[in-house]
């Protein structure tokens, strides 16, 4: 009997210690709410907590909660009504008094459980919206700056006056899974390379340079192009070419080049996005991008790291990027193994997943992957499962392999006839540049990462979808 109580007791801790809300999960709350409205100027419907959706009345008593200094943190909605109440003043207030003023709202939160009308601190009349605005910022700082300032302005927006305090999930749509495809810095072969040429820029739709202008990285005894590149005639299906970057109308070589991306791309994914909001992300790597992520010390770790704590997911892309389904068997059998042997050898791991460059997969593919022994995911149009799906860029799928299959769609936008789970691409390249031209070329932009990441947290605020991996997913939907 004592041991069946013990037994319960510690089950019971178990799980309270499982669903404890963290300080640092309300700030990446925090985070994601103040940065929604900066990106879109309204607020989201949904924040995540604790891989929960939750409504946004919701996160402002997690919110007020934080600011008053409360340490166990409950989630509860408030009752939401709308008093369409706009700031009066855009005035500046002390921490202290905005502490203060939380931890009345808290008290009167308790009492009555719906919103007051406005908030007053001083002679300024604030609006919940606004409130709620200025918390979130101010829990946003502190996780940036390690304090609280002294003061903070209250900033009057005209948000759109039905907030959605209260927002229902829809059951059909849970999950959101981000994927960064790993590779050099966008690797093209849709057009006809010949390997004569340095740069191709006549009869092609994307400025292509060769492979032979970069250096040959190694890394052990992997390298990111074969010893005979110079030699003989790879073809750009088999070894991908990239995309020029221009500046001021010319081509440029900055030292990073092929691999900007992954060296300078990955830093930006761990502190903005990882780090700043929780979220995991899935990443196919080639083994080409592993090599180069190696020149630069402790990234490989890092990337561990991450891996370990369940915020990442390594999957595979073969070594050269190459269109798996356009090149010889041979070759196929060489990418996929060189690419997989790098993985082992960087990470000491098997990966998740494998997806197939440019999504092309070649017929009666699956055995090779089998061969291979690896757990297997990859994505294409499949007209084998679906046969009305033919090289339609909405038509790609994800196969999620382990004890059973299951498919999933490749999201190229908010797809709200899906069920269940979406799943984005973007690449570590996007996080530096944009595309333009005709021929296309790359040029590095300051709204490149707030692109990609606009696009990733929109789908969360909007539908409440939980950020996950494939590896959770698999697991079994624990939130489900
Ligand atoms: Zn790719």
């Amino acid at each position: 009997m004592k041991l069946i109580l013990i037994a319960f007791l510690l089950t019971l801790i178990l799980s309270l210690n499982a669903i404890a809300i963290q300080r640092s999960d309300v700030q990446k709350a925090a985070n994601f709410y103040s940065d929604y409205i900066d990106f879109f100027n309204k607020p989201p419907k949904y924040a995540i907590i604790n891989e929960s959706a939750i409504d946004i009345s919701a996160a402002y008593l997690l919110f007020i909660q934080y600011i008053s200094g409360k340490s166990n943190f409950d989630i509860k909605p408030i009752k939401g009504e709308n008093h369409n109440f706009i700031t009066n003043n855009e005035c500046t207030l002390k921490i202290e008094d905005i502490k203060e003023a939380s931890k009345k709202l808290l008290r009167f939160f308790e009492e009555k459980n719906e919103f007051p009308l406005a908030i007053k601190i001083n002679d300024c009349y604030i609006s919940n919206s606004d409130f709620l605005y200025l918390v979130s910022g101010i829990i946003s700082d502190e996780f940036m700056n390690n304090k609280f300032n002294e003061d903070y302005a209250v900033k009057r927006l005209y948000f759109d006056k039905t907030i959605d305090w209260d927002s229902r999930i829809d059951a059909k749509k849970r999950y959101i899974g981000f994927t960064m495809d790993y590779e050099a810095d966008r690797p093209e072969n849709s057009d006809y390379y010949i390997n004569a040429v340095d740069v191709a820029i006549e009869n092609v739709s994307t400025i292509g340079i060769n492979p032979l202008l970069f250096d040959r990285l190694c890394y052990g005894s992997f390298c990111t192009l074969p010893e005979d590149y110079w030699i003989r005639n790879y073809s750009s299906a088999e070894i991908a070419w990239t995309t020029a970057i221009k500046e001021d109308g010319k081509i440029v070589y900055p030292s990073c080049y092929p691999y900007c991306g992954a060296t300078e791309g990955t830093y930006i994914l761990f502190k903005e996005f990882i780090d700043r909001y929780g979220f995991p992300v899935a990443w196919h790597m080639t083994g080409n991008s592993i090599i180069a992520i190696a020149s630069k010390p402790k990234l490989i770790s890092k990337v561990l790291e991450y891996k370990n704590n369940g915020l990442i997911d390594l999957g595979l892309h073969t070594m050269y990027h190459t269109n798996i389904k356009k090149v010889s068997y041979d070759f196929r059998e060489k990418t996929i193994r060189e690419g997989y042997e790098v993985f082992k050898y960087a990470f000491n791991d098997d990966p998740v997943q494998f997806r197939a460059p440019y999504l092309d997969l070649p017929e009666n593919y699956l055995p090779d992957y089998y061969l291979f022994g690896y757990g297997l995911l990859a994505d294409n149009e499949m007209p084998d499962v679906y046969p009305d799906c033919n090289l339609d860029a909405s038509c790609n799928y994800e196969i999620f392999s382990n004890s059973s299959m299951s498919f999933v769609r490749l999201d190229w936008q908010i797809n709200r006839e899906d069920s269940f789970l979406n799943i984005y691409l973007s690449h570590p390249w996007e996080l530096l540049y944009e595309t333009e031209g005709n021929p296309i070329y790359l040029k590095e932009s300051g709204n490149a990462k707030l692109n990609v990441f606009k696009k990733w947290l929109q789908p969360v605020g909007e539908f409440g979808l939980v950020p996950t991996t494939p590896t959770e997913f698999l697991r079994g939907t624990p939130y489900g």
